[in-house]
């Protein structure tokens, strides 16, 4: 069906331009449109979405790309894996949210992030007793609407060995690849049936367990599962799509396997280019226009890459693709039309990607012989040009200052910073405190709406925010809560707030992504140079400050977070640009503690996240993403209390890292993990002092104070008293009032419990 000169795309976003899956999902959960309705909707978002690849000229477009809510729980279904609580749901479409969004009966499965990318997926229970078999109407049913269309589409499928290797098990055993066995025979039925729907069907495998470390056994099984399923019948060509990092263990597995394609990503996996080699006469599907990231494709070097590809694998066999689905880009430039016309024209997003891959077909696989230049190729180097010469993204001062940091991390080792701030701080034995937010209300919203949309003035708004941030400390004064928050009325997003205010960045109007389900975020662009132009929290800090005697935490994004939090500049290393973000937050830190601020909190919330896939490059992200940090924090004095915040609860292979950050008090989510987390801790001998999250902010149950007052004193088998802060285990933004109110004030009072009871021990 494919001849020569092909392009191909792993996937596209399927949320609609104008979010419009987002929408229909709400309103359909919320009881105002039936499931014909979401039907209706989707059909026509698929079909917009299949037509724009169409019309670019795409030769490779998917189906079953498109989900409701998720892949892995569309995979999950397939398998019929449905966990025990929810079989009694029989209605398809219920089951299905059931699963995804929880019922009052059944708590929703566990979410989790996507490898290194901000979107997660529903992680699938499994267990022995499940009976797995296969549901394929959702899958065929797509085949044949883009058919419709005049499309025959590749269909999109989760491997078995990625699918497994992400999902848990909740019987004993918690080994998810001995199920093989079991799910194997459902996807060779699948492929059976799949296989009658055309004279040749292509079925893309995504497989991005691979570029992860693996042992030698799911190296084997990933190994037999393809032997398997290649030799299901000849009508199918299958490709296995790796992304994010490279695959070169798994590349080898396949070699004298029968499939028809192998992608891999040349841009996060370079490494891919060293086992070309193996190959062995399947396409190459070569990932080149990068799928993670917004920046226009620079023509001339993409070539240059595709030409040193050539030299291993025929021109004929190289299909030049995205490195991943697009699903982690913003839908379209075209509707920017608040953006700077320069800045624009750099950027790329999920459309202008696939006429990237088309021109980039047409230069590398027509045109590259012809004298002259493409005026394609010449118009993008012009692009480029412009952009080196371009002032907006180097500035001089930023540069300057980089170079001459005479003062890299604070003054002090933890045991002085401690003993001076314990005598200022003077706080209580188990302080009570909170990681940030407070209840984000409708009112808060339309607040800082009104207020972009130029509906109130500054004025106003300031006064609305003042309003808030008095509730808010008054409400923790009432409870005894020792050290306070504002409660980040003023603040969207944590990484979105910071992005508005620091130079070097801008944020689009409509460039939403997908983050979950329903649920997207509007990273900020990084283009240029980082510099704070003027304080960015002080007013607000500064403030709350003056409403109470109680300490107020200043409440920062750490440098780390706000770089992973955003797209990110591609002309420099991304370790450059979290220094120069350091720099900006340190000036910040200056500024507070200059405006009377004793403590201040340096969120890394998301620095967990950007770990890379590979054990092998850990190190360098640890070491740069460490050194930012500290970097941050280097202005704050001795007696000035830095706190960090982590979202994570998987810190057995960081912790060292986490040591190295030299915070003074760390507080991190362990509700749900238990005293796993802390075990680690102690044994690791980690001397700083640490607030466990002692309930779980993401469900809106409230914990009694008699069950709070047991958390704690599990937490002081593993941690001394001394050391410990008692805290909720993330921010409140996404609770209701009253749920904080009830949670806050049990928090509190099983902490004064304990506390009295500990300072009669001491006395006695
Ligand atoms: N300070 C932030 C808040 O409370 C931290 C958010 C987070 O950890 N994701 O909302
Ligand atoms: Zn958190």
């Amino acid at each position: 069906m494919y001849t020569g000169a092909a392009t191909y795309v792993v996937g596209f976003p399927r949320i609609g331009e104008q979010r419009e899956l987002k929408k229909a999902l709400e309103h359909y959960w919320d009881q105002k449109i039936g499931f014909a309705e979401i039907a209706d909707r989707t059909r026509k978002l698929r079909r917009r979405h299949w037509l724009y690849q169409k019309e670019a000229g795409i030769s490779f477009i998917s189906s079953n790309d498109f989900s409701l809510y998720d892949n892995m729980l569309d995979t999950a279904m397939m398998l019929n894996a449905i966990p025990e609580r929810f079989r009694t749901i029989h209605n398809e479409q219920e089951l299905y949210f059931a699963m995804a969004r929880g019922t009052s009966n059944a708590v929703a499965l566990e979410m989790t992030k996507w490898f290194n990318t901000n979107y997660h997926y529903i992680v699938p229970e499994l267990s022995d007793t499940m009976d797995f078999s296969l549901n394929a109407d959702k899958i065929i049913n797509e085949y044949l609407e883009a058919k419709e269309y005049g499309i025959r589409t590749k269909i999109n499928l989760i491997g078995p060995i990625t699918f497994l290797s992400l999902s848990k098990r909740v019987d004993r055993n918690p080994d998810t690849l001995e199920l093989l066995q079991r799910i194997l025979p459902c996807y060779v039925s699948l492929l059976k049936k799949m296989a009658f729907l055309d004279d040749e069907v292509y079925i893309q495998f995504d497989e991005p367990i691979v570029v992860k470390d693996l042992d030698k056994r799911t190296l084997e099984l990933f190994y037999l599962s393809y032997k398997e399923l290649a030799n299901v019948d000849s009508r199918l060509r299958l490709i296995v799509m790796t992304y994010f990092d490279h695959a070169v263990e798994a590349v080898k597995t396949l070699f004298d396997i029968p499939i028809y394609g192998i992608g891999l990503d040349f841009l996060y996996g370079p490494e891919n280019l060293k086992i070309l080699n193996c190959l062995n006469g399947k396409k190459l599907i070569a990932g080149i226009v990068d799928g993670r990231n917004i920046w226009r494709n620079d023509y001339r070097s993409t070539l240059t890459l595709l030409k040193n590809i050539e030299k291993h694998v025929k021109r004929e066999d190289i299909i030049p693709s995205t490195t991943c689905s697009l699903l982690h880009v913003p839908y379209s430039l075209e509707h920017e039309n608040q953006l700077d016309k320069e800045i624009k024209s750099w950027l790329s997003f999920a459309r202008e990607k696939l006429e990237e891959l088309s021109d980039l077909a047409k230069l590398f696989f027509i045109e590259r012989d012809s004298e002259n230049h493409p005026s394609i190729l010449k118009d993008n180097q012009r692009i480029f040009i412009t952009k080196q010469q371009s002032p907006k993204a180097i500035n001089p001062l930023v540069r300057g200052r980089v170079c001459c940091i005479e003062k890299k991390e604070r003054v002090g080792s933890f045991n002085d910073r401690n003993d001076i701030q314990r005598r200022i701080l003077n706080l209580p034995l188990l302080p009570t405190t909170t990681i940030g937010s407070f209840p984000q209300t409708n009112e808060i919203r339309k607040l800082r709406r009104d207020f972009k949309n130029n509906i109130i003035s500054q004025a106003e708004y300031d006064k609305g925010i003042k309003k808030h941030i008095d509730t808010c400390i008054q409400f923790q004064l009432d409870i005894g809560l020792d050290v306070l928050v504002h409660g980040e009325p003023e603040r969207n997003d944590m990484v979105e707030y910071f992005g508005e205010q620091l130079l070097g960045f801008i944020l689009t109007k409509n460039g939403w992504v997908q983050s979950y389900g329903s649920r997207c975020v509007k990273p900020p662009i990084i283009y240029g140079d980082v510099s704070r132009p003027k304080p960015m929290t002080i007013h607000t800090i500064r403030y709350a400050q003056s409403k109470t005697n109680k300490i107020v935490k200043g409440m920062l994004t750490g440098p780390v977070t706000i770089l992973n939090g955003s797209f990110c500049r591609n002309d420099i290393e991304r370790s450059a640009v979290c220094e120069q973000i350091a720099l900006a937050i340190r000036d910040e830190i200056h500024d507070l503690q200059n405006a009377g601020i004793k403590i201040i909190q340096v969120d890394e919330a998301a620095l967990k996240e950007g770990y890379p896939l590979r054990k092998e490059k850990v190190a360098y992200y640890e070491n740069w993403a460490v050194k930012s940090f500290k970097l941050a924090v280097s202005s704050a004095a001795l007696e000035t209390q830095i706190h960090t915040h982590m979202c994570s609860s998987d810190f057995n292979d960081s912790i060292h890292a986490i040591e190295k950050m030299d915070a003074d008090v760390i507080t991190i989510e362990t509700s749900r993990s238990g005293n796993k987390l802390l075990a680690v801790f102690s044994a690791q001998g980690y001397d700083k002092e640490i607030g466990p999250g002692i309930y779980d902010i993401h469900s809106p149950r409230v914990s009694s104070t008699e069950e709070l007052e047991e958390k704690i004193r599990q937490l002081m088998w593993v941690l001394p008293p001394s050391k410990l802060w008692i805290n909720p285990d993330c921010g409140l933004k996404t609770r209701k009032w009253d749920e904080v109110r009830q949670s806050l004030t049990n928090m509190t009072m099983a902490a004064h419990h304990i506390r009295s009871g500990l300072q009669m021990l001491m006395l006695v």
